[in-house]
């Protein structure tokens, strides 16, 4: 065996050793999954071994979960099987790794495993398969099921194993939210069976196998350990259909997985763990033949990761590696930015018009560092180190021998100009200039810049310690050697990159500005406002448009809306939203959220929101019972807004891959993750159709409506955006 390695004691316990060549972190590749088959046969075979411990030979995890990346090819297979030959050996195949657990855990002697790090997915359904699970005392293992949010189902026994170990009550959230948790979580839930310090490990596991004496009879006669009570019982029925209600009231029917997922629970947890687990399997093949699934593992696994990783960066150039930082403006941006350099190890000096301004922005920082610490997500040590790496200051000398400077002072441009001017005369002539403007050119910006091919937009999205997409842009002056040292930077920091080119309102706030303006439009025809933030959230963004619009800050959309007309004409604006909007807060001094009146009244405790009554006298509503015919057009006009925006950004050459365009619009503004993002979503529908649905809602519409050419060629060659090869235009 080559991943797996086997080292026998006197005492007649094997070491069991996964250690998968040429990943960096285990994951179950096809290789190693035949290898769990000979695995059993010599754990079977030799009869000196009396138990076995499974454990990780690298020392980042036990097991990642599934190599989806090598199963890309097989599941493309299994999602068109469709003759009864196809799907029976769909169904053999998405079996094989369920099998072989199902072997290790039938072996007939015990088995533990021994987590000394993460184990999601299919790693955590090997450590299921065994008669015990040890795990290291380290707050930041990771142990769950993460299938469901990629689109997927646990195949491998989850479904099955988890419920009989620890009910269902327990086990529903675990498999349908998809969230790991820590090892104390997991030892509270009941799922792993003890957690002891690191170096304890083995030890521990090796007690147990020597004291459990007959192993067998812990296990019922199908070899598994025997839950507290049945798990299929009137109690269990009346969970079941509590989950299924809570299914349909939060997802509305947008995650075929997770409807899987109960299903695959409800029918095994009624028959025989091996009737259990070929239901697992064919449900996992149901799921997987879902045009979610295609689309959240392209989008959510693969393209996150792919972007995470910085592929797509021309090789050859030094990796640039900041040493030394600044941030100008130590407001709610600059800080967390200043927080994600210390954080990420790099020396920041922190810029402010005055020192207590200064002093408030690194304080921030300082305070989510206590707040990690407290968590246990944080060492003090590494705490401490962090704060000491920024400095809070008002002198622009301090800024000398920084590699990069991020700008984030107000959204002005005179000002804007002035500090770049400040920051320009103390720099060395290799440093990156990159500002945060969230609307303004980068064009623009860059003429204040004595070096414009150095000048970069480096657009953050609040909260910066929670918000992972950063939005690179790039100027017409700015040069391929600047783009990628801003993207080795946004690497660096752990955000994910995606680059598009100087456009209004860049990409992410372009496209998610259609969401909010549609919402605009609908209130201005007369549909009750309580119907339009519903189908929004029944499309599954996280909130509807409307709520999003106080969310943003109304007195904001109500400036960019001016500027926008001012730089471009009013054409550019969106009619229906600026009228209302104007008066919200013009007139009425209804800033949305944060100062508790918008389009909704915000009640001071932050016990919730009404909807403000006026509202009805500025847009007074004429349609205010839904039927499901207006429900679905409201869906449409919701989804399509955005998704043909995105393509008329990917036609303007605003943005040239589509798996940035995707990640970007679920990371940056919550697209709905079941449609894998905006594009992914019209590769979905099928251009074909997409465009006819679209054209219908523009004669009924709107030109809004109206599809870019990219599109048209799209729907008349029946091609893709996943396949066709993208035009990007020069910057
Ligand atoms: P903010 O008002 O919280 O902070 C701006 C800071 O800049 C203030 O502390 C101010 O004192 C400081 N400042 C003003 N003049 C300065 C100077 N000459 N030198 C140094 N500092 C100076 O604003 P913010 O929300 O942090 O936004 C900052 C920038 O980031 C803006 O361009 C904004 O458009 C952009 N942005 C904001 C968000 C957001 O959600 N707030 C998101 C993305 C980008």
């Amino acid at each position: 065996m080559q991943h797996i390695s086997i080292e026998t004691g006197a005492d007649g316990i094997a070491l069991v050793r996964f250690d998968v060549i040429g990943r960096t972190m285990n994951t179950i590749t096809a290789a190693f999954s035949q290898e769990l088959e000979q695995l059993v046969e010599r754990l079977k075979g030799d009869a000196a071994i009396k138990g076995a411990i499974l454990t990780s030979g690298k020392d980042n995890g036990f097991i990642a979960g599934a190599d989806l990346v090598e199963m890309e090819g097989d599941i493309a297979r299994w999602r068109v099987a469709s003759t009864q030959e196809e799907l029976a050996g769909a169904v053999a195949d998405c079996a094989s790794l369920s099998r072989r657990l199902r072997a290790i855990e039938t072996l007939g002697k015990p088995v533990v495993a021994a987590i000394s790090g993460l184990a999601l997915g299919g790693g955590m359904e090997v450590a299921l398969a065994c008669h015990y699970r040890v795990v290291a005392d380290n707050p930041k293992i990771q142990l769950g099921f993460p299938e469901a949010t990629i689109g997927l189902l646990p195949g491998a026994g989850g479904t099955q194993r988890l419920p009989r170990l620890i009910g269902l009550q327990a086990a529903l959230p675990l498999l349908l939210q998809g969230k790991p948790v820590s090892p104390t979580k997991a030892l509270e839930l009941g799922f792993v069976d003890a957690v002891v310090p690191a170096a304890d490990l083995i030890e521990t596991a090796k007690a147990w196998l020597l004291s459990v004496g007959d192993p067998v009879a812990r296990w019922d006669r199908k070899g598994f350990k025997l839950p507290g009570g049945a798990p299929y019982s009137s109690a269990g029925q009346q969970i079941m259909a509590g989950a299924n209600a809570m299914l349909r009231s939060t997802s509305y029917g947008n995650y075929p997985a997770q409807e899987q997922i109960l299903k695959a629970v409800f029918e095994g947890t009624q028959v025989p763990m091996d009737a259990g687990l070929r239901i697992e399997s064919r449900r996992f093949l149901n799921t997987v033949q879902t045009p979610q699934a295609e689309a959240m593992v392209r989008t959510l696994f693969l393209s996150m990761q792919a972007l995470g990783k910085g592929q797509g960066r021309a090789t050859g150039r030094e990796r640039f590696d900041p040493r030394k930082a600044g941030v100008l403006g130590a407001g709610m941006m600059g800080a967390g930015i200043a927080h994600a350099h210390a954080l990420a190890g790099i020396d920041t000096v922190l810029i402010d018009v005055d020192q207590a301004a200064a002093d408030k922005g690194k304080a921030h920082g300082d305070n989510l560092l206590d707040k990690a610490v407290r968590q246990g997500r944080l060492s003090q040590e590494k705490a401490d180190a962090a704060k000491a790496r920024i400095c809070a200051s008002t002198d622009y000398g301090d800024l000398a021998g920084a590699d990069i400077v991020i700008e984030a002072v107000f959204e002005n441009r005179a000002l804007k100009a002035e500090v770049t001017r400040k920051a320009e005369a103390v720099l060395g002539s290799n440093a990156i200039f990159g500002s945060n403007t969230s609307t303004l050119p980068i064009d623009g910006l860059a003429d204040a810049s004595q070096r414009p091919e150095s000048f970069v937009g480096i657009h953050f999205f609040s909260p910066v310690d929670r918000m992972r997409l950063v939005e690179i842009i790039r100027g017409k002056r700015t040069s391929d050697a600047t783009i990628e040292a801003a993207t080795d930077y946004v690497l660096r920091i752990g955000k994910v990159p995606i680059i598009v080119n100087d456009s209004r309102g860049f990409y992410t706030s372009r496209v998610f500005g259609t969401y909010i303006a549609e919402g605009y439009e609908m209130l201005a025809e007369g549909i009750a406002p309580a119907i339009i933030d519903n189908v929004g959230r029944m499309t599954g963004m996280p909130r509807g448009p409307l709520e999003l619009s106080d969310d943003v800050a109304l007195d904001l959309l109500d400036k960019v809306t001016k500027q926008t007309a001012a730089d471009l004409g009013s054409a550019y604006v969106a009619k229906a939203q600026d009228g209302i909007v104007d008066r919200l807060v013009n007139q009425l001094g209804r800033l949305g959220r944060k100062n508790g009146r918008g389009v909704y009244d915000y009640a001071q405790d932050g016990s919730g929101k009404t909807l403000w009554a006026g509202l009805a006298d500025l847009a007074p509503p004429s349609i205010v019972s839904s039927d499901a015919a207006l429900v679905e057009r409201i869906r449409l006009r919701l989804l399509y807004r955005q998704a043909i925006e995105a393509a008329r950004c990917v036609d303007e050459g605003v943005i040239g891959d589509p798996r940035q365009a995707d990640v970007g619009a679920i990371l940056a503004w919550g697209f709905p993750a079941w449609t894998g993002g905006p594009l992914s979503f019209i590769d979905s529908v099928g251009a074909a159709t997409f465009a006819a649905v679209a054209d219908e809602l523009a004669r009924d519409h709107g030109d809004r409506f109206a599809i870019p050419p990219l599109l048209r060629k799209l729907a008349e060659e029946r091609g893709r955006f996943y396949e066709a090869p993208i035009r990007q235009k020069a910057a």
